[in-house]
């Protein structure tokens, strides 16, 4: 049985970054769920889909072609890794994952990935949903002011505004945790981080404690 590690929590809270490098450190495979659900949702934009129809966007449901290899996203035989970033797939995104048919494929896939290598995913129901039984759940938060001011130097773009990016944090985490299906929360067996002032090392070293801890490595 391969071993699984499950880093859910928040837009922003440093996951993808830390999930990224915490695999790399241990040599586990990384999968970034955000990026699938992104990946289905500018396919729906770029296809003029409407993604405000629930039944229209299951209809479309297994057009979309999406493969990973090596950490890169493909739609057929296009890297969209940059266009899945895209302001208007971000602004989008959350209506995408509340519907029931995209949910179930890509936890069904994510499922399937996770049960060929010792792996590490994120996203926001992958302790509580995904993975319920995964070898150790951690849930990752800092405040969103932390989190907007993050994004905002990531983003490294002098045309936004450092309040806009906190509102679309703020809204995406209350669309996300009041979701019908699966939505954004803490599992009871996970352990809680609180990054708001922790560099990206300290959360890993912290992690890696804890991976020994639970006999993960
Ligand atoms: O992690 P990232 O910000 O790229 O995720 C984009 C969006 O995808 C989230 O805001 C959330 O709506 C959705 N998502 C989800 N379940 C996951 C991962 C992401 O609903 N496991």
């Amino acid at each position: 049985m391969y071993k699984s590690i499950a880093i859910d929590g928040p837009s922003g809270a440093g996951k993808s970054t830390i999930s990224k490098r915490l695999a790399k450190c241990i040599n586990f495979e990384y999968l970034d769920t955000g990026a699938m659900y992104r990946a289905y949702t500018y396919y729906y934009l770029k296809n003029n889909i409407d993604i405000e129809d629930e039944k229209l966007i299951e209809k479309h449901i297994d057009d979309v072609k999406l493969s990973i290899v090596e950490g890169i996203f493909y739609i057929d035989d296009e890297d969209v890794s940059k266009q899945i970033r895209s302001k208007e797939v971000t602004q989008n995104v959350s209506l995408v994952s509340s519907y029931a048919s995209v949910r179930e494929k890509l936890v069904r896939e994510q499922r399937e990935i996770s049960q060929k290598s010792n792996i590490v995913l994120d996203g926001r129901d992958i302790g509580s949903h995904v993975l319920p039984d995964a070898s150790i759940k951690f849930y990752l938060d800092a405040t969103a002011e932390e989190r907007a001011r993050r994004r905002y130097i990531q983003l490294n773009d002098d045309s936004l505004k450092m309040e806009d990016i906190l509102a679309d944090i703020i809204r995406r985490d209350n669309f996300d945790s009041s979701r019908k299906i699966s939505p954004l929360v803490k599992a009871k067996d996970a352990i809680l981080i609180d990054s708001t002032n922790l560099e990206i090392e300290q959360v890993i070293d912290l992690m890696i404690k804890y991976l020994g801890e639970y006999d993960v490595i």
